[in-house]
């Protein structure tokens, strides 16, 4: 074979396996839990017994699996011990009074681990190692697309002292709130594995069904994650109209059987003390609380209630029905925290806030535990949407009455860009250089998200976009891209400008109105852009006589336009604004001695930073309306 003969032999070669990699389509593994565990409620070690039934949805042969350990990371000299100590602005729930690390400190009997004592595929013993929070496992038989395998592995646990979201003891006196607790197999979808270490935060995990039994002292009461399938043996609130508090007499435990379809985490909480209160909607779940009965707390969390029957209607009506029979609402953790069908809150709040940290946990059931992105790298997906619900249904059900209900919103990604922190927003939710930074880049930065695209394709567009999104991608890892594309095809407008400056760059929104001028019986309206990012125009025309009109300049890159938000104005739409034309001029009708103000974006949706220059008004403004 002559050289050239070889190279046409190889090219062909590589030719066949480019041209498969160039296509890959969406998919994600699934994996069902059966789990058995006793926890020790004196020592708070338990060990427990695992089968997994693994099945490989991905077009990829597998010979390794993942498994994430979380326990592991409240140890002194643990990844998360060290960025603690290494970050300038180290979450204060993790430092001690004199601002040290919280889990330097502590004890052999007081850190968590979480250790496979064995594990097996199909029977077969396999090779493991533990790297901090993360069990690498080779497998004894390679898995092949489309095939399942069984996982049993035997385990064992301490609950650490409250650091973060999970522990023993929180604040508030809560005994066991097990979040991030059994071996948790990572997520292998069609970006790849994603085995994130705990460092800080977010988590992404596999779709499937658990069936979990919890065996400890008969004294406490569990709330979770699943449905209770011996609710009548157990009682404590479970039970069906009409059964009696079982005894429970010459028994030392009790095994309570969780069952909880179709969801990719398992959370449970327990507590000698819960008071164990149901709330049966119409045409909805049975919500659960689990609070302390004490004085002073108990008032809000009958009155809470209520509020969350509200709020969890107001989602299934403006995003998608709730897809599960059951939410609990439990007091534990460390601040709030999202789980399959269930959230974590602490209690000792004022009723605003207690409704305030519910109704966004209770969000995060859509975004997050049914629409699953990955959080570790689209955090602003997670956080930033679930804001951006939570404050409009605090609007309505708080009876708030803001115009603007994300102001807030606004205000903290104004000043992340004043304070020269902000990162863009793609950047892994573990890699900022400041936790402020990630904070406001995924909560406010992230609602703004939304709140902004409603400026840009309308309002009506946007919860259409995200109805559809919910319906399109439930149970799914929706990416950036997918909020996009939806947003595309609800509005026919093209938004791959907004999706990338927005998210992918620090870059800033700030338009003015340059001039006004005088052209005799019309006027010249000169605007300029200053920021680099492109927005559409919403001009306010204030004329002295009181009248007012809306000039919309369209965005040329985004294709199309929006319809007319403001029922009550007349609604020019003019000529697109070419991006990279630095300046934008329009006619009016009227002279300039007739015109009192013109406003860019009235609504204030657009996040321009620099708000002083959208307003022009007439000098002589003594005898004007
Ligand atoms: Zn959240």
């Amino acid at each position: 074979m002559n050289a050239k003969k070889l190279l046409v032999g190889i090219m062909a070669l590589l030719a066949i396996p480019a041209a498969t990699a160039q296509n890959s389509p969406y998919w994600q593994q699934h994996v069902d839990y059966t789990m058995d565990v006793n926890m020790d409620v004196e020592s708070f070690k338990y060990d427990g017994n695992q089968k997994l039934v693994y099945t490989n949805n991905s077009p990829d042969t597998l010979d390794q699996v993942f498994y994430h350990m979380y326990f592991n990371a409240f140890q002194p000299g643990s990844e998360m011990d060290m960025r603690l100590q290494s970050i300038k602005d180290p979450d204060g729930r993790m430092m001690n009074e004199n601002g040290k690390s919280r889990i330097a400190e502590l004890q052999p009997d007081e850190i968590g681990y979480l250790k496979a004592s064995s594990l097996t595929q199909d029977g077969t013993e396999l090779d493991y190692s533990l790297e901090g929070t993360v069990l690498e496992v080779k497998l004894a038989k390679p898995l092949a697309p489309g095939q399942s395998t069984t996982f049993e592995m035997d385990f064992t646990g301490q609950v650490p002292l409250q650091i973060r979201r999970s522990g023993r003891d929180n604040e508030e006196g809560i005994s066991l709130s097990m979040s991030q607790w059994y071996p948790k197999m990572a997520e292998y979808d069609f970006e790849g594995w994603h085995a994130d270490p705990y460092i800080a935060r977010e988590f992404h995990g596999v779709w499937g069904d658990f069936d979990v039994k919890i065996t400890l002292d008969k004294s406490y009461i569990v709330g979770g994650s699943g449905y209770l399938q011996n609710a009548d043996e157990i009682g404590y609130g479970y039970q069906a109209e009409g059964v009696k508090q079982p005894k429970h007499k010459g028994k030392k435990t009790l095994t309570w059987h969780f069952k909880a379809p179709m969801v990719h985490d398992f959370m449970w909480a327990a507590d000698p003390d819960y008071v164990h209160d149901t709330l049966k909607m119409e045409n909805g779940p049975t919500l659960h609380f689990f609070y302390e009965d004490e004085p002073g707390l108990k008032e809000n969390w009958k009155n809470l209630q209520e509020k969350t029957a509200q709020a969890m209607s107001f989602f299934s009506r403006n995003l998608g029905e709730y897809p599960y029979d059951q939410y609990s609402v439990i007091q534990g953790g460390d601040g709030g925290m999202e789980y399959a069908m269930s959230t974590l809150i602490t209690g000792e709040r004022s009723f605003e806030s207690l409704v305030g940290v519910m109704v966004h946990e209770l969000a995060h059931s859509w975004f997050q535990h049914i629409l699953a992105t990955n959080e570790a790298k689209h955090e602003w997906m997670d956080e930033g949407f679930t804001s951006f619900i939570s404050s409009l249904c605090m609007n309505v059900i708080m009876d708030q009455g803001k115009d603007n209900p994300f102001e807030n919103s606004y205000k903290g990604y104004f000043a992340l860009v004043n304070s020269g922190l902000e990162e863009p927003q793609s950047t892994h939710a573990d890699r900022y250089d400041v936790n402020y930074a990630y904070g406001i880049a995924a909560y406010s930065k992230g609602a703004v998200f939304l709140s902004q695209l409603g400026y840009v394709i309308g309002q009506e567009a946007l919860m259409e976009t995200l109805r559809k999104y919910y319906q399109d991608f439930k149970f799914k890892h929706p990416t950036p891209n997918d909020v996009k594309r939806t947003a595309e095809k609800v509005s026919g407008m093209q938004l791959d400008w907004y999706l990338t400056d927005w998210t992918q760059t620090t870059n800033t929104i700030d338009y003015g109105v340059k001039a006004v001028e005088s052209t005799g019986e019309t006027s010249e309206v000169v605007l300029e852009r200053i920021g680099k990012m492109p927005m559409p125009m919403d001009i306010l025309v204030i004329y002295n006589d009181g009248t007012q009109e809306i000039r919309y300049a369209p965005l040329r890159m985004m294709r199309g336009e929006k319809s007319n938000p403001y029922p009550n104005l007349s609604w020019t739409v003019m000529p697109d604004w070419p991006w990279a034309m630095p300046e934008y001029s329009f006619k009016l009708d009227r002279p300039k001695s007739e015109i009192a103000a013109i406003v860019i974006d009235p609504s204030q949706l657009m996040a321009d930073v620099d708000r002083s220059n959208n307003l022009w008004q007439a000098e002589d403004t003594a005898n004007k309306p």
